[in-house]
């Protein structure tokens, strides 16, 4: 649903600007040191890229799901670490509260999210639960007006910025599935909560995940998402629907931009006295790409308008997410079979494409938990 498409145009128009002047002749810096400088997050702040897809009535933009995917195509024209500083404000890390938050969490964290004043982490994922996310360990045992949170937990990006961390833990220890687990939110500075060393990964330089570990973390009561034990793992899985469609979005992004560069090095590139863009065996990975990103785009903006309709998205944003992220990796293949030698080499960017994309199809559940989601869904509804 677009509310009003002068006024998109204008945000699009000027993400597309700051990507492009901005954060794009900064990939090579952003992958070397590992940091994205201090003055092009202050920027990303001013644009209001943090707080996107929160609320209006909180500071953000409220932008509607069909809104979102689209800043995301634009945004994701760049390294995707870029994204990921803002990424968990917009989604993971803030949408528990959008979604199920009390009047009085929503008050206390929401405009400090927007404003990018504060980093929200999503704490679900731990060493022994990954895609088995409901047999997570990580006990919240009630203690008066508090709740004792202790476990650990793996992989969780932008853990070293975060102010708070949606945690989801099992407040029932009698249940082991998933109506034995609540959602906190959890401050950085609550005792008892500390981080493990950043993570060494094979892409998204500049993006950071580490362990957070919670040593007896009393977390007041309050903090307790929505109010009612027990449907933490609910929570969760709303917001892994949405944020499947933007990871879906962001992997059509990096797509189109590495298709981008593919064309502009196949022009330039000459082999056998011509341009190797003539040779159709080249023209052949181009045009696979582009129709694949297209029929990925239109899955994308069917499952978001869809979410906008006030639909349930399970099977289609499990379905963009699966043929997004599987189609991104196939475009960043072919991209650097495009570039050749070049391709391999770091100086020409697209090998740190092909390293960054291949997380698309392991995170927010991998290719293969999608599968499990989509033939669940299907067996169910022709039962
Ligand atoms: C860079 C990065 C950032 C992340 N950020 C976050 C975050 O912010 N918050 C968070 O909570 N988590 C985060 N994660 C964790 C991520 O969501 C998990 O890594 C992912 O869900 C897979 O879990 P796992 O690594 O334990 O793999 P496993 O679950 O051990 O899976 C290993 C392999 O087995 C396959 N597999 C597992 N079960 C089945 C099955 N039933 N049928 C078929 N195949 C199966 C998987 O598809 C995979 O190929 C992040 C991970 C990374 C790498």
């Amino acid at each position: 649903m677009i509310r009003d498409p002068e006024t998109l145009t204008l945000l699009l128009a000027s993400i597309s600007r700051f990507v492009a002047e901005r954060l794009v002749p900064m990939e090579s810096q952003v992958a070397e040191t590992d940091q994205i400088p201090d003055d092009l997050v202050a920027e990303m702040k001013a644009l209001g890229l943090f707080g996107m897809s929160i609320p209006e009535e909180y500071g953000g933009m409220g932008l509607t799901m069909e809104e979102e995917v689209m800043a995301g195509f634009a945004v994701a024209q760049t390294s995707p670490a870029f994204r990921s500083l803002f990424a968990t404000n917009n989604g993971i890390g803030a949408q528990g509260i959008v979604l199920d938050g009390t009047q009085a969490q929503k008050e206390r964290y929401l405009s400090r999210l927007a404003s990018g004043e504060i980093i929200g982490s999503f704490a679900l994922t731990e060493p022994d639960s990954g895609s088995d996310a409901a047999s997570l360990r990580t006990t919240a045992v009630k203690d008066g007006e508090h709740y004792i949170v202790n476990g650990t937990k793996r992989y969780i990006t932008n853990a070293p910025e975060a102010g708070i961390f949606t945690v989801m833990a099992r407040s029932d220890p009698a249940s082991k599935g998933a109506q034995g687990i609540s959602a906190f939110i959890v401050e950085k500075d609550m005792p008892g909560l500390t981080l493990g060393a950043t993570d060494k990964k094979m892409g998204h330089k500049g993006a950071h995940t580490c362990d957070v570990i919670f040593d007896n973390v009393r977390v007041p009561a309050s903090n307790l998402i929505g109010g009612q034990e027990g449907l933490g793992f609910k929570t969760a899985m709303k917001v892994l629907d949405k944020g499947r469609i933007n990871i879906a979005a962001t992997s059509v992004g990096a797509a189109e931009r590495m298709l981008r560069d593919a064309i502009v090095y196949a022009r330039e590139r000459k082999q056998f006295g011509k341009p190797i863009a003539e040779f159709q065996l080249v023209q052949a990975m181009l045009a696979d790409s582009h129709a694949e990103i297209y029929a990925a785009k239109s899955m994308v903006l069917d499952a978001a308008r869809r979410r906008d309709d006030g639909l349930s998205v399970s099977t289609e944003a499990a379905c963009a997410k699966m043929f997004a992220s599987e189609m991104c990796g196939r475009v960043a293949d072919r991209a650097v079979q495009v570039f050749g030698g070049a391709g391999y080499l770091s100086e020409y960017g697209i090998e740190r494409f092909y390293r960054d994309v291949r997380l698309f199809r392991i995170f927010e559940g991998s290719t293969q938990i999608q599968q499990l989601v989509i033939a669940r869904n299907l067996l169910r509804e022709t039962a």
